[in-house]
C-alpha cells in the first residue's frame, strides 16, 4: 500500500472484495481499521512530533539499530506521540470493532480509562513499541478485555508511524537484517514473499519486506535444512507453506514469479487465509 491516497486504498480494497467475496468480512474490518487511522495517515508527521523527511533521523535510528541488534522500535521514545491524536484515533478504532461484533461493554471500559487518563495513553503506545505482552495481559486481566484485542488497538495506534519508517529506510538495511523478527518493530512475520528465489519475511504489523534465508524457522530459528519443509496447496503452484518439523510452526509463502493476479502490500496474510485452513488441518500451528 506504498503511497496510495486513503481514497486510492479504498478502490483498491472494493476491488479486491470483488476479487475474493469469500473474505468479505475481514476485509471490511480491514478497512474500517484503515479509516480510523485517517487523522494519522494523513498527518506527514504520522501521529508524532518528529519529521520523519529527515534523513538523518532515519540514518540514526538504522546506526542503533546496527550497533546494539534491537529493533528500531526500541528506539522510539513514546513521548514523540500526540495524545490527541491517538485518543481519537483508538475511539474511531474501538467503534470499529464494536460494529463488527466485538463486545461493547469490556471494549467501553478499557477506552473509558484512556479518556480518563487512568491509562496513559502513551504508556500504551509505549508498550506497543516495546511488544510489551504482560502490560496488555496485566490490563486484559484487570479489565476482563482479552489482552490480544488491547494490543491489536494499541498496535493500531502506532501502525502509521512505523510504517512510514519502513518506507524511510534504506533497501540495504532491510537486505542484510537476515533474522527472523522485523527489524523496524521486533513483531514475527506469519507471511513471506519469494521474489527470484530470496524469501522476504513481511512485518504483519509496518508492512517491511526483509530478507532472510530460506532455510530459517521463523518461530523457534532451527536453521537445519532437513527438518525445514513445505507443503503445497494442490493447483495453486504460487502458495506454499513453509513448516518446521520441529516446533510444527509454519510461514505462508506468496511465489511473487507465480502470482496471477498481484496481491496488495498488507493483505498478504488475509487472501492466503485457505493457507490456514491447510496447515492447520496438516496438524501445523499458525505463529
Ligand atoms: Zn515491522
Ligand atoms: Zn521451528
Amino acid at each position: 500500500m506504498k503511497n496510495l491516497s486513503i481514497d486510492d486504498q479504498k478502490r483498491l480494497i472494493d476491488k479486491i472484495v470483488i476479487d475474493y467475496p469469500d473474505l468479505r468480512n475481514p476485509l471490511e474490518l480491514h478497512i474500517m481499521i484503515l479509516q480510523a487511522q485517517e487523522e494519522i495517515r494523513n498527518d506527514p508527521k504520522k501521529g508524532t512530533s518528529l519529521s520523519w523527511e529527515d534523513k538523518s533521523l532515519i540514518e540514526d535510528l538504522q546506526k542503533k539499530v546496527h550497533k546494539s541488534n534491537q529493533p528500531i522500535a526500541k528506539f522510539l521514545n513514546p513521548s514523540i506521540f500526540d495524545s490527541r491524536a491517538l485518543i481519537n484515533t483508538c475511539k474511531r478504532i474501538v467503534k470499529a470493532l464494536i460494529e463488527k461484533g466485538v463486545e461493547e461493554d469490556l471494549l467501553k471500559r478499557f477506552l473509558d480509562e484512556l479518556v480518563s487518563e487512568r491509562i496513559s495513553i502513551l504508556d500504551t503506545a509505549g508498550a506497543a513499541l516495546r511488544g510489551d505482552v504482560e502490560y496488555f495481559e496485566n490490563h486484559g486481566k484487570r479489565l476482563g478485555t482479552n489482552p490480544v484485542l488491547i494490543l491489536f488497538i494499541a498496535s493500531a495506534l502506532i501502525q502509521p508511524c512505523l510504517e512510514e519508517i519502513a518506507k524511510k529506510v534504506d533497501a540495504s538495511f532491510l537486505e542484510k537484517w537476515w533474522q527472523a523478527l522485523c527489524p523496524i518493530c521486533g513483531r514475527r512475520p506469519t507471511t513471506a514473499r519469494l521474489k527470484a528465489r530470496k524469501r522476504y519475511l513481511i512485518c504483519p504489523l509496518c508492512g517491511a519486506e526483509y530478507l532472510a534465508d530460506i532455510f530459517l524457522c521463523v518461530n523457534c530459528g532451527n536453521v537445519d535444512p532437513a527438518t525445514l519443509r513445505f507443503l503445497s496447496p494442490e493447483g495453486y503452484p504460487e502458495f506454499r507453506v513453509d513448516f518446521c518439523e520441529k516446533c510444527k510452526h509454519y510461514l505462508k509463502v506468496i511465489d511473487e514469479d507465480k502470482l496471477k493476479r498481484p496481491i496488495p502490500k498488507g493483505f498478504e496474510d488475509i487472501i492466503t487465509i485457505d493457507l490456514d485452513i491447510m496447515a492447520n488441518n496438516a496438524g501445523l500451528k499458525r505463529i
